[in-house]
């Protein structure tokens, strides 16, 4: 970047550093929710009966009559009205990365020739966006173009602006989902059923379980003004080309180092903003590389996480403008540095406590706890492939397996202290286990709270950690729509604690008393799940080595990966569970894969054309003005003497010819493997050959760029290199 450009971009950097946020005189606890119909909104602006039949609803998944729908609108736009509310939307999450939404005036004929504002309980319960521009995998083709959107009332509607924001669940006039909400909801229903069955067992009191999701979301904030000078950052959210600079990370003085002020006001900001829409944001710190930092909220019931995620996304992406930053939420803006993921902390709970907690005070309370483990590790071990393709996308595939992320294979870290709880009960003799004969049941367990007083150890390692309460499932990338990663879990859990109570009845109904069928069951399953935990060094060569003879999924293709969803056990599990049909999922699938080949080809072409009008130009500029150098030389000094005086630009001219003569004639071999590509009619088959031979085409011309860059007059490099975009802040 020349230095001109550059001492006007950190001119402006400086002058909006920092821009300064009023915090509310309010503390949080008053503004949280500010914009928000809640609890407290609806008792306020509802009829009594319809606020208990709402509370009814939310509470305990009562269906929601529509004979109240024109009262809650008519409460709810009360509310609104007074906030200077003029519109309203259904907002819901298609199928692509971000979140949709159509906003409509409250305006009407009056039936004088004027207008007046209205809403209804008809408009807030169901709309019909036209589906057929939203990426619907063949649904939409074979039968109708029309879309429903429909209330999800479990989940607040709230205000932004002067728009009340409606979520909805979005499917097809045949009634396929069109979204991520209605399978992930179908997943939250049959986990709390299949819970809900087996803490029966324990606990016959129990009457629901609830699914819960604690994000955490890393991003990357970048100067704006650096950021318009890169247009393969504006088009594809990454970078794809730019040398390593000097210093990155490896002084490890950024990971939770003290903030910069300009990023402080911009966190303030974003988590004011979040609080008041009811984002329960906690944490706030900067994460390994520089300028990356990350924020979470406390956790919630997981389909309100799940929209309250894909909320704070656009939030964070608005407010960085307003602060002079772009925030960067793709998994890998930058080679040599970590990538951004979305750890989500996933728990089951019950009104009594939270069922992956460490074990309790009776023996019937471990017993639990151990059973709860075990089937979640049933579920992610009968489907790993499965798992890791719910998380699989072409940015994230460039996180997954390099040295920094958890690698492309799904593995559970479950520590010393809950391996040995398992080792105990699968080893431990029935007598051990038993006393006072059939009546009394004790889990032999001594050792058990005494290790957990230092909770568990860390893997940062692992795709799959349990952390004292929860498992970790920190492969999700930062950019994606937590709800594919969790709707695969809960549904994969769901099934294997159906066919565990399944297995317990059996022996039940053979005479065996409870515990003992619980403890056969949890021994045998603990047998079986063995090659999901892995405790080691997840970054290391040997783990693929040995993942791979424990028959773990090992592919690292992203096309090849999303062929688990159409697997027979996928099929069987989600079908099992009503959580999406076959049809469905092949609907998905195409999707996948049609998305895997657009971002892979938008890359390619943006990258060509940098490689030939940004970079080619500058670089046979410079060049050709060392060629004039050479030549002068010659013209003024000895023949022997200006050898001797070149050697070194001659070096150079020849560097410079030798990339520049590489990335032409492979972007042109790019160009026509695109071209090959995009003939293919099968989207999967076109998928493959985006990843077979596009994309490491990228790779191969990047590093000749790269050099190119480190050889060219800095003056003279048409982008902000890496030492800018990561440290001007
Ligand atoms: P870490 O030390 O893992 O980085 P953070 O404090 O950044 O932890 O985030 C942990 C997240 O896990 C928070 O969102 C927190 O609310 C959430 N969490 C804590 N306990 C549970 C639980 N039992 N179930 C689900 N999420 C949880
Ligand atoms: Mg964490």
């Amino acid at each position: 970047m020349s230095a001109k450009l550059r001492l006007q971009v950190v001119d402006e950097a400086f002058k909006r550093h920092p821009v300064f946020v009023d915090s509310p005189v309010e503390r949080p606890s008053e503004y949280f929710g500010k914009y928000v119909f809640g609890r407290d909104k609806m008792f306020k602006y509802l009829p009594s009966d319809v606020y208990k039949k709402m509370c009814d609803v939310i509470d305990n998944g009562a269906p929601f009559e529509r004979s109240i729908a024109d009262a809650v609108a008519a409460g709810m736009v009360t509310w609104a009205k007074e906030l200077g509310v003029t519109h309203y939307t259904h907002w819901f999450q298609p199928l692509t990365e971000g979140t949709a939404e159509k906003h409509d005036g409250f305006v009407e004929h009056d039936g004088k020739g004027g207008m007046m504002e209205e809403f209804t309980g008809k408009l807030l319960i169901q709309q019909e966006p036209d589906a057929s521009s939203f990426p619907s995998g063949g649904i939409r083709s074979t039968f109708e173009a029309r879309g429903y959107s429909a209330w999800d009332p479990t989940s607040p509607v709230f205000v932004i602006g002067d728009t009340l924001m409606i979520p909805t669940i979005f499917i097809s006039y045949t009634g396929e989902a069109l979204d991520y909400k209605v399978p992930l909801k179908k997943a939250l229903y049959a986990v709390d059923k299949a819970a809900t069955a087996v803490c029966q067992y324990f606990n016959p009191e129990v009457k629901k379980v609830v699914s819960n999701l604690g994000w955490e979301q890393e991003y990357f904030l970048v100067d704006e003004a650096l950021y318009a000078a890169r247009p393969d950052m504006v088009m594809t959210g990454r970078t794809l080309m730019g040398h390593d600079s000097a210093k990155n990370q490896q002084m490890e003085d950024h990971y939770f180092g003290s903030i910069p002020a300009r990023v402080e006001e911009f966190m303030k900001d974003i988590e004011i903003t979040a609080l008041e829409l009811g984002i329960p944001c906690k944490t706030r710190h900067n994460e390994v590389a520089p300028n990356q930092f990350e924020l979470a909220p406390i956790f919630e019931e997981t389909n309100l996480a799940v929209d309250h995620n894909m909320l704070m996304m656009s939030i964070m992406k608005r407010v960085a403008r307003k602060h002079g930053f772009r925030c960067l939420l793709h998994e890998k803006p930058f080679k040599g540095v970590n990538g951004s993921g979305k750890h989500n902390n996933w728990s089951l709970s019950t009104d009594t406590g939270i069922l992956l907690h460490a074990p309790g005070k009776t023996p019937l309370d471990n017993l639990r706890f151990v059973t709860f483990v075990v089937e979640t590790l049933k579920g992610v071990y009968d489907h790993n492939g499965l798992l890791k393709a719910s998380i699989m996308s072409a940015s994230n595939a460039h996180r997954l397996g390099a040295n920094e992320a958890p690698p492309a294979i799904i593995s559970s870290f479950l520590g010393r202290t809950v391996t040995a709880l398992l080792d105990h009960v699968e080893k431990a003799d029935e007598d051990a286990l038993r006393v006072d004969g059939k009546t009394a049941f004790k889990l032999d367990l001594p050792s058990i709270p005494e290790l957990f007083i230092d909770n568990t150890d860390r893997n940062r390692t692992s795709p799959f950690a349990f952390t004292g309460n929860r498992f970790e499932f920190r492969a999700v990338g930062s950019e994606a729509n937590c709800a594919s990663a969790m709707l695969t879990l809960n549904a994969a859990v769901a099934e294997a604690l159906v066919d565990f109570k399944e297995r317990v009845d059996a022996l039940i109904a053979a005479g065996e008393d409870k515990e003992a069928a619980i403890l056969k069951i949890v021994r045998e399953d603990i047998k079986y799940i063995r090659p999901i935990i892995f405790n080691g060094n997840g970054y290391g060569e040997e783990w693929k080595v040995e993942a791979a003879k424990r028959g773990l999924d090992c592919e690292t293709s992203a096309p090849l990966i999303f062929d688990s969803y159409l697997k027979e056990s996928s099929i069987k599990m989600f079908e099992k569970t009503k959580v999406m049909t076959a049809p469905e999922l092949e609907a998905r699938n195409e999707i996948k894969w049609e998305t895997y080949t657009k971002k892979i080809q938008i890359e390619s072409r943006i990258f060509g054309d940098l490689c030939l009008n940004h970079i080619i130009p500058v670089v046979t500029k410079y060049q050709s003005m060392l060629i004039d150098n050479v030549h002068k030389v010659m013209e003024i000094f000895p023949e022997e003497k200006a050898k001797a005086i070149s050697k070194e630009n001659l070096l150079i001219i020849e560097r410079i010819s030798d990339h520049e003569s590489f990335i032409i004639e492979k972007v042109e071999a790019m160009v026509d493997a695109r071209r090959v590509a995009n003939k293919i009619e099968s989207e999967r088959e076109k998928a493959i050959a985006y990843h077979d031979t596009v994309a490491p085409l990228l790779e191969e011309i990047r590093y000749h760029v790269d050099k190119l860059e480190t050889i060219v007059d800095d003056e003279a490099w048409p982008l902000p290199k890496y030492r800018e975009l990561l440290f001007i802040r």
